[in-house]
């Protein structure tokens, strides 16, 4: 009887092993699972807690594609490779873990860092799959722990945050957090959470910059889009809520009001001196994706009752990147409904010559980059000379954005017949004051 009641202990204490094995353990990859993790890094910390620390989190860029082409079988093995992989930093006492999905993260100390190079392990599971139609990507967040009180919960939670974040630049494949990070992210959900009051309450407003030719005559306007936050008493400038409208399929609401609110502008104008004034509203790439623009716009100028060479429509090269066949589309449907349109921003990104080549607008507008590479620089007059001149025999006008000072204005002045939209002109400025400084000169 009493052998029995032991066996039976016996057993109870396997099982519940197994059960301890099977929650540290993640059993696809052989790693430690999320709570196996945190348990044997906190250990480790108790016991050197003298040592200076790395937190590294990664995953694999768009591992949906490889579901997707090669099966989900093909990426469980890849997952499990991974684990093998990083099974081999164990002997420098690096601590692995795969939490869901093909989610890792590693802990090692600063020593581990600079002795035994992550690159090469990256490097190693790049190479797991190089096909011609899929390269296996790591996206890397590196968190170097700081001295001080910290929990294990937020080093993982900082290097995920660098892994997450996009970077304004650079493109090396390890993202350090830094506290701006965080910064940047409270902005954002910042944004998010205020967008549809803000929305809703008017708070994005119209500037407006002037456009002149070289005589220094104004000829037009661009609807440039400002957040009036009136709870702080800021003036927002798009760089700090467009970006993040994008990426979270915003934009189209914020541009769909701005559109209204240009078109309502010109129709206030009609009986005065601003009559032949034009304003050209900039559309997202993401527009395209969310909304019937062309519907859009058409139903507006119907609407308001406006004429529609007085709204100019500013595209992107990205747009075309995007869906050349949609873009051309809406070009050519817009042209016909008697829209102006102007690609923006030409020469700061993709800009290849084949762009112009299929290009039907009626404008294009050079981004400022060429005119910030013109001071004594030869060769960059030469070249911005020879796109003017190009774009001029394909029949386009031209914009060219961000002049500041006179001496740029003489340089480009010899190169054409150009229109100019710059600080040396004048900055975006709110509708009133647009108004009061331009009312006389029409
Ligand atoms: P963009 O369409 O290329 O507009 C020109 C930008 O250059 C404006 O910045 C303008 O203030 C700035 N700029 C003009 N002249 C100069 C100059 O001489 N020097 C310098 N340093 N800058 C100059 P802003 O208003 O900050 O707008 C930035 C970008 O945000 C715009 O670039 C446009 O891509 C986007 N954006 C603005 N409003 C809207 C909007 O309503 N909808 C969408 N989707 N995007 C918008
Ligand atoms: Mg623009
Ligand atoms: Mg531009």
């Amino acid at each position: 009887m009493k052998e029995n009641k032991e066996s039976f202990e016996l057993e109870l204490i396997d099982a519940d092993e197994d059960f301890n094995e099977r929650r540290i353990y993640d059993s696809l990859s052989g790693l430690f699972n999320r709570d196996g993790f945190f348990q044997t890094v906190r250990k480790k910390i108790q016991d050197t807690p003298k040592q200076e620390c790395v937190m590294i989190c990664f995953n694999v860029r768009n591992f949906k594609m490889i579901n997707n082409l090669f099966g989900i079988k093909k990426g469980d093995e890849i997952l499990k490779n991974i684990g093998d992989i990083l099974k081999k930093r164990d002997k420098f006492g690096d601590v692995s873990a795969r939490f869901h999905s093909d989610n890792f993260s590693i802990f090692m100390t600063k020593q581990s860092w600079l002795d035994n190079p992550l690159e090469d392990t990256v490097t190693e599971i790049e190479n797991l799959v190089n096909t011609s139609n899929y390269h296996l990507d790591l996206v890397v967040g590196v968190y170097m722990v700081k001295r001080g009180n910290h929990s294990i919960f937020d080093m993982n939670d900082k290097a995920r945050l660098a892994m997450k974040i996009k970077r304004s630049s650079g493109n090396s494949q390890f993202h350090f957090y830094s506290d701006n990070m965080m910064n940047k992210v409270r902005h954002q959900e910042e944004v998010i959470a205020e967008f549809d009051d803000a929305l809703k309450n008017d708070e994005f407003i119209l500037f407006l910059q002037p456009q002149f030719d070289g005589d220094g005559n104004f000829v037009g306007t661009e609807a440039l889009a400002r957040w009036d936050r009136k709870h702080t008493g800021e003036i927002l400038p798009p760089s700090r809520f467009i970006e993040i409208l994008e990426e979270t399929k915003r934009i189209h609401r914020l541009d769909q009001q701005i559109w209204e609110i240009a078109a309502k502008q010109i129709k206030k104008w009609e009986n005065t001196k601003f009559k032949d004034v034009s304003i050209s509203v900039n559309i997202s790439p993401e527009d395209f994706e969310c909304i019937n623009t062309q519907a859009f716009f058409k139903d507006l100028i119907e609407r308001y009752q406006i004429d529609p060479k007085k709204l100019h429509l500013e595209l992107t090269e990205t747009a075309i990147i995007y869906s050349p066949v949609k873009f051309e589309n809406f070009v050519n449907e817009m042209r016909e409904a008697g829209f102006i349109l102007e690609l923006d921003d030409f020469g700061s990104g993709y800009s290849s010559l084949n762009v112009l080549k299929n290009l039907n607008v009626d404008t294009i507008k050079l981004d400022m980059v060429f005119v910030r590479g013109l001071n004594n620089d030869e060769r960059a007059q030469v070249i911005m000379g020879s796109v003017i001149e190009m774009i001029k025999k394909l029949g386009m006008d031209i914009i060219v954005e961000g002049v500041e000072t006179r001496g740029q204005l003489d340089t480009i002045k010899k190169m054409g017949d150009v229109h100019y939209q710059g600080y040396y002109f004048s900055k975006p400025l709110p509708v009133s004051l647009f108004e009061e400084k331009y009312g006389d000169k029409l």
